[in-house]
Parts: C-alpha cells; structure tokens; sequence
C-alpha cells in the first residue's frame, strides 16, 4: 500500500506527489493521461517565471521532475470510487478503478481536474487553440488589437468580455438565452464600456476559418432565424467549466453542488485521510499555477494527518 496515492496527473498531483515524496514516504500516482488540461495547452505565459513556454513542454518537465522521486507513475487507469479507511476491512483508504483493480493507501490525494464545457459546433475542435479558446486570462493577451466574440451570458463570460475589453479591439458576447445570467453590476458595466456590444437569442451554429487561424462565427439569431457573421480572430467559450468528480458521486466526499469536491484550508475533504487540489475544488480561479500551490498545501496537509494516525 501506498502512503500517499494522488489520483490525477496534472500539475496540481505532480505538485502534490513531489511535495510527499520528499518526505520519503511512498507516493503513487494514478492518472488518466498525465499532464491533464496542459498537454491541451500550446502558449503558456503565466507560469511564473517561465517568459513563455508550451503545454508539452511543461508536461515533460513536469514528468520529469515527479520520476525524479522514484513515485510509482500509473497512467491511463481511471479512478471509479473511493472507500474510506473506516470501511475498509484492512484500515487503508480504497481506490478503485475502472478496470476492477484497486489501489490502497493510508492517505489520498484527489486532483483529477476540470474540463471546459464546449459549444461542439462546426470548426470548434478544428481551431481549437487557433482562435478558439477558453481561457482569457491565459489566452486574452493573443488577441491584442483584435476582434473576439464571447460567447455565454454569466458571470464567467461578462467577466471574460470585461478582461478582454482592455486588452482588444472589440469584444462581442453571444448569450442564447434572452437574457444576461449575469450579476448586474458586471452587466451594467459591461453595457457602459464602448467596446463590447452583446447580443442575446443567438446561437452558436459554426466556427469559420481559412484553415490555419478562425476568420469568423456564425449564428442563428433565434428571433428571426436569420444566420449572421461576425468576423474575428479569437472565440472564448465560457459556458462552464465541469470538474471531473463524477467518479465521487457514491463516496462519502462532500461536492459542492456544482460538484466541486469542498476542502478546508488544509485541502481536507470530508472524508478522513483524503485531501484534494485543483480545477476539481471549490478554489477559485482555476490556473496551473495555482494548482501547483494547492497540490503542495494538500500534500502537506496528508503529511500532517499521516503523522498523527497510527498505520493500520
Ligand atoms: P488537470 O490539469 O485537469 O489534470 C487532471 C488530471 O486528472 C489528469 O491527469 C487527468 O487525466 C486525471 N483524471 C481525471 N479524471 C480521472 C479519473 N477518474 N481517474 C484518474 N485520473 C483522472 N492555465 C494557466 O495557468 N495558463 C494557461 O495558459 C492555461 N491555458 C489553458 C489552455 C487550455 C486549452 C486549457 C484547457 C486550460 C488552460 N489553463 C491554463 C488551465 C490549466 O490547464 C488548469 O488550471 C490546470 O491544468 C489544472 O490542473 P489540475 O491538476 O487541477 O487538473
């Protein structure tokens, strides 16, 4: 058994098995596809410290800093469900995959992530990373003198229209809905600034573009029917970002009740012994950075629990 075992490969697990396997107790990792959401990522430029680098790269180095420690690297295994020390009949927490097997450990560490809610139209995944994007504090700074649609009507998207106004030319935000979801003092202030102009009942029908970078959006104004152009560089999609958590539904962990796994200042969870970090918590802003600090301070936090609880 492992002592600690971090269930999710991207930066905020390898943070979190680096940070426990320099305390030489033995560390596992247990991932879908290590790297997570960087490996999708082409520029990176706020990775503190890094000017400017790529999502393959990071993950390279990322990889190779976690084998460094000798931590077990189990990849392309997926994690179904987690039984706590309490339950099980040999005292450690239970991990079990997908494939039957399972994983025991006296401590767990639960970073498996986010994935944005995408618009899946026409030409979406084509310029994925040419032009369309998710990410505005990542990728915003791209589009510089630019024309760029948002499309969603909540907080996240007027927020993202607000960010980008600063830094392009001309932001559009498409909401299908007749109304912003939007609080209101983001919704005034986004109608008082000149350059972005919003428009509701539309919907999304392609992503346009000559092969290289988008050009266009189209979409079905759905008062009349009629479908529009919009030209522009860059599309951010910020319809929702969906933690991977769907393989705690039957645990005792506590989600939110946007399934974000909820987690105290040491990164506990509910469940006794099991920590979690990242995209797939409450903490806001999700980042790579910031994912890194969190994998560390719950990997810090499992140290804590685990030199204070007897070994079954
Ligand atoms: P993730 O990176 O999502 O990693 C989750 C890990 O868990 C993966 O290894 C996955 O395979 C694994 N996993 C998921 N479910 C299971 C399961 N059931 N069992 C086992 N393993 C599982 N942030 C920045 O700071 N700068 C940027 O420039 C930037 N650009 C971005 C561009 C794109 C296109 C995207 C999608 C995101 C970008 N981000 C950027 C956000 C950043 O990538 C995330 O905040 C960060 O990766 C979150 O790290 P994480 O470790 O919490 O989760």
């Amino acid at each position: 058994p492992f002592d600690v075992l971090v269930v999710g490969g991207g930066p905020a697990g390898s943070s979190a098995a680096i940070y426990a396997a320099r305390k030489g107790i033995r560390t596992g990792v247990v991932a879908e596809r290590f790297g997570g959401q960087v490996q999708d990522t082409m520029a990176i430029e706020n990775f503190i410290s890094i000017k400017a680098t790529t999502g393959p790269k990071l993950v390279a180095s990322l990889e190779e800093h976690v084998k460094e420690y000798g931590v077990e690297v189990i990849t392309e295994q997926r994690a179904a469900n987690i039984i706590g020390a309490e339950e099980t009949a040999d005292g450690y927490i239970h991990v079990e995959l997908e494939s039957g097997a399972v994983l025991k450990s006296r401590s767990v560490i639960t970073s498996t992530g986010a994935r944005w809610r995408e618009m899946n139209v026409l030409g979406e995944q084509e310029y994925r990373n040419k032009g369309v994007a998710y990410c505005p504090h990542c990728d915003g700074p791209l589009f510089k003198g630019k024309r760029t649609a948002v499309i969603g009507g909540g907080n996240s998207g007027i927020e993202a229209a607000l960010d980008l106004a600063g830094i392009v030319e001309h932001v559009t935000v498409l909401e299908f809905a007749d109304t912003l979801r939007a609080d209101k003092v983001l919704i005034d202030k986004a109608q008082a600034t000149a350059n972005i102009d919003i428009i509701t009942m539309a919907q999304t029908t392609e992503v346009l573009g000559d092969g290289n970078r988008v050009t266009a959006l189209e979409y079905k104004d759905r008062n009349s029917g009629e479908v529009k152009q919009i030209e522009l560089a860059g599309i951010f999609v910020q319809i929702g970002l969906v933690p991977n958590s769907e393989w705690l539904k039957e645990s005792k962990v506590a989600l939110s009740g946007r399934g974000e796994i909820e987690i105290d200042g040491h990164g506990a969870t509910s469940l006794s012994g099991v920590f979690a970090a990242g995209d797939v918590t409450t903490v806001p802003y999700k980042q790579i950075i910031i994912a890194m600090g969190e994998g560390a301070k719950a990997s810090l936090g499992a140290f804590d629990y685990l030199i204070r609880t007897p070994a079954p």
